[in-house]
């Protein structure tokens, strides 16, 4: 008995039915333009995050950089 019923999602970018299986790697997206504009969103929100909260010390911003060398040798 094979009930393979491919199931579809409306892809959260663009609403078009988006394959929801393995074989989609966008998945829940339709297509890999969508998947990067929405993280593109994402990247642009935490980019307007700063600022009024208090001043941000570039220190602890480089930190773990720093660390992830200096762990080499
Ligand atoms: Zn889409």
């Amino acid at each position: 008995m094979t009930r393979r019923a491919a199931r579809t999602v409306s892809c959260p970018q663009c609403a078009r039915p988006a394959l929801y299986a393995p074989e989609n790697q966008w998945r829940p997206f339709c297509s890999e333009r969508c998947r990067l504009i929405d993280l593109g969103h994402w990247a642009n929100e935490s980019y307007r995050v700063p600022a009024e909260s208090g001043p941000v010390d570039p220190a602890s911003l480089a930190a773990p950089e720093t660390d992830m060398l200096s762990s080499e040798g």
